[in-house]
Order: structure tokens, then C-alpha cells, then sequence
């Protein structure tokens, strides 16, 4: 991030050290008296060093802006009401890159004083009193046009729309204001925009009338109380599609789409209802805000859960009627269920400070899931926990992991607070732990209770704690705070002596070879099921309180239903035995899905502990892809992520074959074409096999080679869900002509989701040349870096283009991390940190993003957690050599 100071308007004050503002033009009027001579000896205070003082606080903004969507800038003004807490001369409000023409408090001409980046003051003559002050500002905003933060402007054509992105501190890059969560209050804006443009709020419109100069003013209604970074608006030549009404308080629902696009909202249309509806019967009360809009954003990124107009990227929302796939209304759905959870989880309650991110978004992950299987129970979306725990399990093996709850003490710490594996993941992992726990009926009273007690207000990890144990006793609090204040997950190991079924200590779970010095035991819940042949049994306990059992069970399934958020030892043999339908262990204990999952996901927790040899895992794989739930076969992979594109050539090729061998009967048989009869979930293997074989299988692959073509020719021959396949496919051994084509269709592409996967495909070439042309793009102004970087992405992962790749980030990497926001260039940054396995590879980018990632707000957690897998995948992949080579001699040629 560029550190942009505050640009005053006004000169700046030439002498001493204190950077002071001279009064603001034009004068003041003359029969106010003259400032007392005492005031000019006091040294202007000091801007706050992060968090505004308290001192002055807000009741409510008139916020007006005039805003033409293809200017550089936006001019405003602000009227703040405000409380005076404790008797002070300085207002200080967060402000960024803003113009401040002029303030008044009180209604009194005030000073501006510069206050770094975040910051401006303003400057009462004498002390102001406690009590109501009226707070006024003249600024004017920059419109960016790169970056999607603050106000931004895109084009789609010709025509340029504005939107807006705050969260988590961009809200002082368009107005001054009391820029933290727990400064709750209503806004009404006036925007005056061009007399042709829609201009939509939180708020619904009140009023509108003509203004010269081919303008209009739209004024909105008073909104529900907000904190800063909920505040938006699109201002644009857009579309407004009603949609009826929907749920029990009769919402209206509008989609706020760019031009021409109506027929593309068939799918979003149909579920947007349902989804209001599902949360108003979770939560057993009313949609909270008045009416519902659906603004459609440029991009994915732009996803946001703004009050009443609720952002929602056009790759998910914009499906035509030939893409309309159970993928793309997945996608959709779900995010819904996400953004308009956070109605009440965010926007509704909303976290008091930074440090209790998850209560927004670990709820909100956990939420989505169940409001999805809520409007489309055949889905099974709530087996997707296991995949979510997975993820989080890999970060929060790294030292440099950090607990949910965390203090934030400066701009870095409220962006890292974002940390997806852990604060999204793991956080809504242990939520459904918790759930799990104390069963759904009661959970979802408590959810009610805690909703209510803190209605239109803030609420903090004390809090939300603090309810849970009032209402649901100590062990589900207890574990709530338990993973939430500490890094890390423990490692279960139930063992079973003379009928007692006990657990070890458990400790921390960490890779083979990594020690955390501050590891001491845990206490956390741990349900179990157990038998024999005939019987199953289910317990909970703790590691203190064994099990009384009759006799020894002949297996265990230490995960019951797989919600547990820990590590367990598990037996190969027993897992085995989950995927073999004959075993007596199938008949009797009946495996669920998730159960199935998490099984395997302990193995690679086992491998990765050194407990047990990848060669024992991968057998596993031709039981797993056979089982008659075909969701179970993108986890045959057993080993997931493990760097095959690592080993020798010779390995290489023999886990090229062993893969083919594996999973070449299936894809074939399955083919590229859905058949009429096919289910969805025969389609859905079909995707997973295509995606794994498509380009190694020869007959695969020679068929993608010419539905490539044909779908670049007319975007017909292959379905919407297997485009990304072909490409792929047809991409990683093309030639210049294919590269060409590819190029011209991602330079004139039919919208941004074809946009970005045209894009993907032009990171899969391997001819040397190709690839470097493909990474330069990330480089060409003709596209968007943040579309554009996932070229590097795919190539620094792959076998034939890693080495050059990386060669490329590190000549470009500034001007690469130029083009992205910080979050962005955090994410980027972190990635290619994870992106070594080999301690060569490691030096070179530990050089490149050391320094950098201090520069980035976000980046330093990700980057430390990245260098650290890194070092594990080395370590791995030393130490399964041997077992690979053993497992892999039939293939070896
Ligand atoms: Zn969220």
C-alpha cells in the first residue's frame, strides 16, 4: 500500500516541527471575535497513535456526496452528530487520501490538523463541553479505479458504475468519520449523480428531484444503526429487476445488475427468497432491513455483505441458461447464505473491535452451510465441514498460527484478523463442534438468545461466551474458549485396556520435528463410536473421564460424525475396513460420509506426524474412489497435497502412471459427455475424474484437444461444468496457435467468470515460451492483475514451469505487487511463501518476501505460516522417500 498522507486543501503552516493547517478558506466572517492570544501558545495535540480517543463520539451522519462515476474524485460533505464524552479541543475522526476543504464544530469555524494516514483533527478554538456537538466537514474522496476499495469506479463497455468497498478500514478513504466497528449509528446519504444513473444505498430511497448541470439528488431514508464499514452505494447506469417479495416480513427483493444482463438472473431469482425465508426461520424472526437489493459487482472480491444492498460478484450471480450447472447455483446459493447470514452476524450484532473477527465470520461460516442445506437439503452441503476443518488443520500446524481471538493493536493485526484457515475455518469448525455437542434444537436457542440480547448493537468473545455458558453449560463454553484463545488443535489418541476406553494426554498436533515450547495439555470433548461386528456404540467424554466398557471394541471411530476439530490416531486397517462394505466394521457402525472424510483426513494428519508411511495411505485410494458415495472420490487422493511434481523423473513418471492406473478405468467409462439418465452425482465424479485425467489419460486428452477448439469457435459441445477441464487439458500440451486463440477469446471474453477461466487456462501451458508469455500477461495492462495473477499461480505449482515462474516473480514482483491491494498482495505474498519444497526454492523466496510481506497489512501471518508448511513439505518429502520408492517399483520404469 502506498502510504498516502492526508492532502489538505490548505496550505500547509511552514514553521516548527508540529504539522499544522493554516485556518480554513475563505476567512472567517468578521464579526466573530478573535481567537483569545493564549490558544496560539498551547502545541496542537498530537494525532491518536491507532484507535480514536472516546472522547467524542457519534449518534448519527448526514453524509452527501456528488459523484459522476467516471471522475478521478467525489465531493462531500458530512454533518456528524456527536456526543462530547469527556470536555476536549480536538475532534479526531480516521480519514485517508481525503481533501478536507474545511470543518466547523459546533458550528464554529475549526482548524485542521494533519494525523498521518488514518487520522485528521479538528481544532475548536476553546474546549468544548460535554454534551451534543454538531461535527461538519467539506472533502472530496478519490473515486479509485484499480484497486476495488473505498469508492470504485469499473467500466462494462463503454459505461463506468460506481460501487463501494470499506471493510474492513476503507470507509475513511471516502468520508471522514469514527472509522471502528462499535460506532453504531444511523446514516442517511444524499448522493447527486448523474440524471440517467440508478443510485442505490443501504437505506430505500425517499426522495428525488432534478439539480442543474444534467444531475439529479436522490435522498435515502434514515438507515438501521451501522458502523462505517457497512455503509454503500452503487451509483451506475444499471438495471433494477424486481423480484417480488419474500419471507414472513414480506422483503422486497431488486437486483441491481449492469446493462442488458436480465435474462442471465433466471437461477438468483429463483433462491434469493429462499434464502431470506431459511434465515428468518433460523433465527425465528424478521428480515431486519426494510427491503432487499441485490447489487451485482464486478467481481467475486467485491462480495460483501452491505445492509439492504447486499454486493454480490457477477461471476456467482449472472448465470446463463446454458452454464446453469449445479457448480455455478452452488456458488451462488452458498455465498448468499453467507453474505445475508452476516445480516445477522456482522450486521445485526456486530463485533465491538477487530480482535472478535470470528464472531462475523466464523458464524457466518458456519451458518452458510446450514441455511444451504436448508434450501437444497439434496445437496448435503453441510458435509462440506470436514473440507473447511482440513483446511484450517494446515495453517494451524504451523508455530506461526494464531489463536481465533487475537489482539489487534495496529492496521496489520485488523487485516490479519481476517486469517481465512483460521479465523473462517477453523472458527466455524469449532462451532460445529459445539453444536454437535449440545444437539441442534438447543444450539439454535442459544443462537436466538444471543441475537436478541445484543439487537442493533455490538457484542465481544466475553459476551458471546459468557451466553453459551449461561445457557448451555461449561463443557460447550468451555470448548468454545478453549480453541478460540489458543493456536493449534490436539492430537486424540483413545486407547482400550481391561474394558476401559481412555485418552491419552492429548497435545498439540504438530508436523514431524516441530516442538511447540508453549504446548501444555488439552481439555476438549472428544465423541467417539465404537463395536464390534454386530454392535455400535457412541460416547462423549473428556481426556480425564474413561469409558466403562464391557469388553474391548474391535474398532473405533474416534470423530463421531467427523465434527470434531482435532487430530486422532487412527487404525489403517479400520479405515480400510469404512470403505469395504462386506467388513463387519461397515454393517455395524455404518459409516456417515463425513465420517469417511475425516478418517482420511487423519491419515494425512498421521502421515504428516511421521505415525505412518504414505505407501499404507495411497493402497487405500482404488476402496475409496469404488465407495457408492461418489462424493467420497475427490478425497482418493488420500495424500492431498502432497508434491508429486517434486520427485525425481523417474518417481515422477512411475506416480504419473500409478495415477493413470488408478483412476483411467473410471474416467474413461465416465467420459466427457453427461448422459440424460445421469444424476447429478454421477456427473459430479464424472468432473472430479475429468479434472484429474483429462490431460494424462491419451484418449482424455486428444478428445479435449478438439472440444477445446469447438468451444472457442461457439461456445458449444461441452458442458458449462467441464469448460475449465478441457481448457486445462487442451492448454497444458498446446501450441502457439491454441495459445493465441486462447488469448483473443480472454482479451473479448462473453463475461468476467468466462474472463477468469480463459485466463486460468492460459497458466497451464508448459512449452517454456508459451509460459512466459502467459505469466507476462499478469503484466499487460490489458487485463486486470487481479485476474490475471492466477497465471502464476497454476505455474508455480507445476512441475515444467515452477522454476521459470519463479524466475519471473522475482524480476517483477514489485510492479506485481503494485497492481494489487494489500489484502491481496498478503494473500499473493503468503502463497508464494507456501510455494517451496525444496530448500534451494526456500532461500530464493524467503528473500523476496521477508522484507515485503512488512509492507503489506496482513501478509507477515500468512508468509510465516507459508515459509513454515514449506519447510514441512521438505521434510515430507525426504521422509517419504523410501516408502514412495517401495510403493511406486511396479511403475518405475
Ligand atoms: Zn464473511
Amino acid at each position: 500500500m502506498s502510504r498516502l498522507a492526508l492532502l489538505l486543501a490548505t496550505t500547509v503552516a511552514g514553521c516548527g516541527a508540529a504539522p499544522v493547517a493554516a485556518p480554513p478558506s475563505p476567512p472567517p466572517p468578521p464579526h466573530r471575535a478573535p481567537p483569545p492570544p493564549a490558544v496560539a501558545a498551547t502545541p496542537d495535540p498530537a494525532p491518536p497513535a491507532f484507535r480514536l480517543p472516546g472522547d467524542v463520539v457519534p449518534t448519527r451522519y448526514h453524509l452527501e456526496l456528488a459523484i459522476r462515476p467516471d471522475d478521478d474524485h467525489a465531493s462531500g460533505k458530512v454533518r456528524i452528530d456527536a456526543n462530547v464524552v469527556h470536555a476536549t479541543r480536538a475532534v479526531w475522526l480516521n480519514a485517508r487520501g481525503l481533501k478536507v476543504h474545511s470543518a466547523s464544530l459546533g458550528g464554529a469555524p475549526a482548524r485542521v490538523l494533519l494525523g498521518g494516514d488514518d487520522h485528521v483533527g479538528l481544532l475548536a478554538r476553546t474546549e468544548l463541553p460535554t454534551g451534543p456537538l454538531a461535527i461538519d466537514v467539506d472533502f472530496e474522496a478519490p473515486i479509485d479505479h484499480g484497486k476495488s476499495r473505498g469508492i470504485y469506479s469499473e467500466h462494462e463497455g463503454k459505461d463506468a458504475y460506481v460501487y463501494t468497498f470499506f471493510e474492513p478500514i476503507d470507509a475513511r478513504r471516502a468520508f471522514p468519520c469514527f472509522d471502528e466497528p462499535s460506532y453504531k449509528v444511523p446514516w442517511q446519504l444524499v448522493l447527486d449523480v448523474p440524471r440517467g444513473d440508478v443510485a442505490r444505498a443501504n437505506a430505500p430511497i425517499a426522495s428525488e428531484h432534478d439539480l442543474p448541470d444534467g444531475m439529479k439528488r436522490v435522498e435515502f431514508a434514515e438507515s438501521k444503526p451501522l458502523p462505517s464499514y457497512l455503509v454503500a452505494f452503487v451509483v451506475g447506469p444499471f438495471e433494477v429487476i424486481d423480484d417480488g417479495t419474500a419471507g414472513r416480513a414480506h422483503t422486497p427483493i431488486a437486483f441491481i445488475i449492469p446493462k442488458g444482463r436480465a435474462d442471465e438472473l433466471a437461477y438468483a431469482k429463483e433462491i434469493t427468497p429462499k434464502v431470506v425465508a431459511a434465515l428468518e426461520d433460523y433465527f425465528d424472526m424478521d428480515y431486519p432491513y426494510g427491503k432487499l437489493d441485490v447489487a451485482v459487482v464486478p467481481r467475486y472480491w467485491g462480495t460483501m455483505e452491505h445492509p439492504g444492498i447486499v454486493a454480490m460478484g457477477q461471476p456467482l450471480t449472472l448465470i446463463r441458461a446454458d452454464q446453469r450447472t449445479r457448480q455455478r447455483e452452488q456458488s451462488y446459493a452458498n455465498i448468499l447464505a453467507h453474505e445475508l447470514s452476516h445480516y445477522w452476524f456482522g450486521d445485526y450484532v456486530t463485533m465491538a473491535w477487530w480482535d472478535d473477527t470470528w464472531l462475523n465470520e466464523a458464524l457466518g461460516e458456519w451458518s452458510d452451510l446450514n441455511i444451504t442445506e436448508a434450501v437444497a437439503p439434496a445437496w448435503h452441503y453441510r458435509d462440506e465441514q470436514v473440507s473447511l476443518a482440513m483446511w484450517a488443520m494446515g495453517p494451524d500446524q504451523t508455530l506461526a498460527a494464531e489463536p481465533i481471538h487475537r489482539a489487534v493493536t495496529n492496521n496489520q493485526g485488523i487485516e490479519a484478523s481476517f486469517d481465512n484457515g483460521i479465523t473462517y475455518a477453523k472458527g466455524s469448525s469449532i462451532l460445529r463442534a459445539a453444536e454437535s455437542l449440545v444437539g441442534r434444537d438447543r444450539w439454535r436457542e442459544f443462537i436466538r438468545s444471543y441475537v436478541r440480547a445484543h439487537a442493533w448493537g455490538n457484542a465481544s468473545k466475553q459476551d458471546f461466551v459468557g451466553e453459551l455458558r449461561a445457557k448451555l453449560g461449561n463443557q460447550a463454553a468451555d470448548l468454545i474458549e478453549t480453541y478460540v484463545s489458543r493456536p493449534g488443535l490436539p492430537l486424540v489418541d483413545v486407547k482400550c485396556t481391561n474394558g476401559t476406553l481412555a485418552i491419552d494426554e492429548p497435545h498439540r498436533a504438530l508436523p514431524a520435528g516441530v516442538v511447540d515450547p508453549n504446548d501444555r495439555a488439552w481439555s476438549v470433548p472428544v465423541c467417539m463410536r465404537f463395536g464390534d461386528d454386530k454392535h455400535a456404540e457412541r460416547a462423549c467424554t473428556t481426556p480425564t473421564e474413561p469409558i466403562h466398557v464391557k469388553a474391548c471394541p474391535t474398532w473405533i471411530i474416534p470423530n463421531a460424525d467427523g465434527v470434531g476439530y482435532y487430530r486422532s490416531v487412527v487404525d489403517p486397517k479400520t479405515v480400510a475396513a469404512l470403505f469395504d462394505p462386506r467388513s463387519g466394521v461397515a454393517k455395524a457402525a455404518k459409516p456417515t460420509a463425513t465420517e469417511k472424510m475425516m478418517a482420511i483426513a487423519d491419515l494425512r494428519g498421521m502421515i504428516d506426524r511421521g505415525a505412518l508411511e504414505i505407501d499404507v495411505a495411497l493402497a487405500l485410494a482404488p476402496a475409496i474412489l469404488a465407495d457408492a458415495d461418489p462424493s467420497l472420490a475427490s478425497w482418493s487422493g488420500v495424500a492431498g497435497g502432497f508434491r508429486y511434481d517434486m520427485l525425481d523423473d523417474r518417481l515422477y513418471r512411475a506416480s504419473e502412471a500409478w495415477f493413470t492406473n488408478v483412476y483411467g478405468k473410471t474416467a474413461r467409462s465416465l467420459g466427457w459427455h453427461r448422459a440424460k439418465t445421469d444424476t447429478d452425482d454421477r456427473h459430479k465424479l464424472r468432473q472430479s475424474m475429468m479434472w484429474r485425467l483429462g490431460r494424462r489419460d491419451p484418449k482424455l486428452s486428444a478428445e479435449a484437444d478438439k472440444l477445446a477448439l469447438r468451444w472457442l469457435a461457439d461456445r458449444t459441445g461441452i458442458d458449462d461444468d467441464l469448460v475449465g477441464s478441457v481448457l486445462y487439458a487442451a492448454a497444458s500440451h498446446g501450441d502457439a496457435a491454441l495459445f493465441d486463440k486462447l488469448l483473443a477469446a480472454a482479451k473479448a471474453p462473453r463475461d468476467r467468470a468466462e474472463g477468469g477461466r480463459l485466463l486460468g487456462a492460459l497458466g497451464q501451458f508448459t512449452d517454456p515460451k508459451l509460459a512466459h508469455r502467459a505469466a507476462e500477461l499478469t503484466l499487460s495492462p490489458d487485463f486486470d492483475a487481479r485476474e490475471s495473477i492466477r497465471i502464476v499461480y497454476g505455474q508455480l505449482n507445476a512441475r515444467e514451469t515452477r522454476d521459470a515462474t519463479l524466475a519471473f516473480i522475482t524480476e517483477h514482483i514489485d510492479a506485481l505487487l503494485a497492481r494489487m491491494r494489500d489484502d491481496e498482495a498478503a494473500g499473493f505474498l503468503g502463497f508464494l511463501a507456501g510455494s517451496a519444497c525444496d530448500p534451494a526454492r526456500k532461500a530464493a523466496i524467503v528473500t523476496l518476501v521477508d522484507e515485503r510481506s512488512k509492507r503489506y497489512d496482513g501478509a507477515k501471518n500468512y508468509v510465516a505460516q507459508g515459509l513454515e508448511q514449506s519447510d514441512q513439505c521438505i521434510a515430507e518429502l525426504a521422509r517419504e522417500h523410501p516408502a514412495l520408492e517401495r510403493f511406486l517399483a511396479r511403475y518405475a520404469k
